[in-house]
């Protein structure tokens, strides 16, 4: 075989995603891409910020000597030091830019956290439905994903579940706040309480367990709602985060990962992770993204539009009988799968022309994810389809 077994395995047990977006793509053909309403990804639809454009024109107009260059693994101080000042502000207490190194998005810093902390064989536990890529990113560094489900009705954090997973083995938690694909956020009480079981867990067991905090939706929240500072309620904790979602920049690849500046020992795991990130190949995040960024921690998308596609399809799949938990972030709706295949029920919705991810794709069979962060007339052209689907499925 030319590429490794183990590869080869990753793509076929993920492969039914390529192959729904390749059907896809064909009724797209057939039907004109105008008749098929593609929630599959979570690609925002909108443009940066306009304060964005501005600073990218400035900068292009007036470049810097040397802007193109290698700088330090860690990032530009100015960005480091741009990003710690809100952190500092919601933590309600000092970090510094020597807590933050600027990444490749937060799939970049998720890989440089999990290389950094992992020894082989050691436990990542992850909370289902999670976002699938956390499977592989935890095997890209030799450690073993454990999966606990959260509170099956809310999606909210199940401690004791979580506390029954741990063992001497365990090494981190991953969690997604606003969570990718349920939008729930976990309030500051149920992060108390995790914060608490794990500290108590770490002197029993005589070992540091992190929790990664994985939050690239964390400014995409509604009703005015707001994300808790893991820093304030986890001691062993790390945001790993971009500017992916907020600001609209998936495909230029910048985000960071900020180490809790009280967490034990924390210098040596920036040291530790600032090495990683040279060795995976990052080497630094991109310079241009990096001085745009620098000026934009306290700017957003318009969140408004979200909170409307998300009010737009909650209120009708609602009324068509759909079950799903209201979300108060990010931009999914994670509804119960009306067949109890949710895989049969994304192939019913295909011939509704509606595209569709099973729960499955999340370690949650059951379910089905809907990504709105799509054009709001798509979402509007869609929900006669949507009525037939319900009416398909029994509802
Ligand atoms: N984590 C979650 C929960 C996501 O939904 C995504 C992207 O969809 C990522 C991480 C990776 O984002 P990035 O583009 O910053 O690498």
């Amino acid at each position: 075989m030319p590429i490794a077994t183990k590869i080869a395995g990753h793509i076929a047990k993920s492969s039914w995603i390529r192959k729904m977006f390749e059907e896809g793509e064909q009724l797209r053909q057939v039907h004109g891409a105008d008749n098929v309403f593609d929630f599959t990804i979570g690609n925002p639809d909108t443009e940066p910020p306009a304060q964005f454009q501005q600073e990218f024109l400035e900068l292009a107009h007036r470049p810097i000597t040397g802007m193109h260059r290698y700088m330090s693994n860690a990032g530009y101080q100015e960005t480091r030091a741009a990003v710690a000042e809100v952190l500092a502000e919601a933590a309600g207490f000092p970090v510094g830019a020597e807590h933050v190194i600027m990444t490749c998005g937060a799939g970049g810093a998720l890989n440089v956290v999990l290389k950094t902390i992992l020894n082989p064989g050691e436990e990542v536990i992850i909370l289902a439905p999670y976002f699938v890529e956390y499977k592989f990113y935890i095997d890209n560094h030799g450690g073993v994903p454990k999966e606990v489900w959260t509170d099956r009705t809310t999606f909210q954090l199940d401690i004791a579940a979580i506390e029954a997973a741990i063992t001497r083995k365990t090494r981190a938690i991953i969690i997604c706040s606003p969570n990718n694909p349920t939008g729930v956020i976990y309030p500051a009480a149920s992060l108390d309480e995790l914060g608490a079981m794990l500290a108590r867990k770490e002197q029993e067991l005589d070992r540091q367990i992190y929790v990664i905090s994985d939050e690239p939706y964390a400014r995409i929240v509604y009703d005015g709602k707001e994300v808790p500072n893991i820093f304030r309620h986890v001691r062993s904790s790390i945001i790993v985060t971009s500017h992916s979602k907020d600001l609209a920049l998936p495909g230029e690849r910048i985000g960071y990962l900020a180490a809790n500046p009280r967490a034990h020992k924390v210098e040596q795991f920036m040291e530790g992770a600032i090495f990683s990130n040279r060795v995976l190949g990052f080497v630094n995040a991109p310079a241009l993204m990096q001085r745009l960024v620098a000026k934009l921690q306290r700017a957003s998308v318009d969140i408004d539009l979200y909170r409307q596609k998300r009010d737009l399809l909650y209120d009708n799949l609602t009324a068509m009988g759909f079950e799903m938990v209201k979300p108060d972030g990010a931009f999914y709706l994670f509804p119960k799968s009306p067949l109890a295949d949710d895989i049969e029920f994304v192939k019913l919705a295909q011939q509704h022309l509606i595209l569709l991810v099973p729960g499955a794709g999340f370690g949650a069979p059951g379910y089905f994810r809907i990504a709105y962060c799509v054009d709001k007339g798509m979402i509007e052209r869609s929900l006669p389809a949507w009525r037939e689907l319900a009416r398909a499925a029994g509802l």
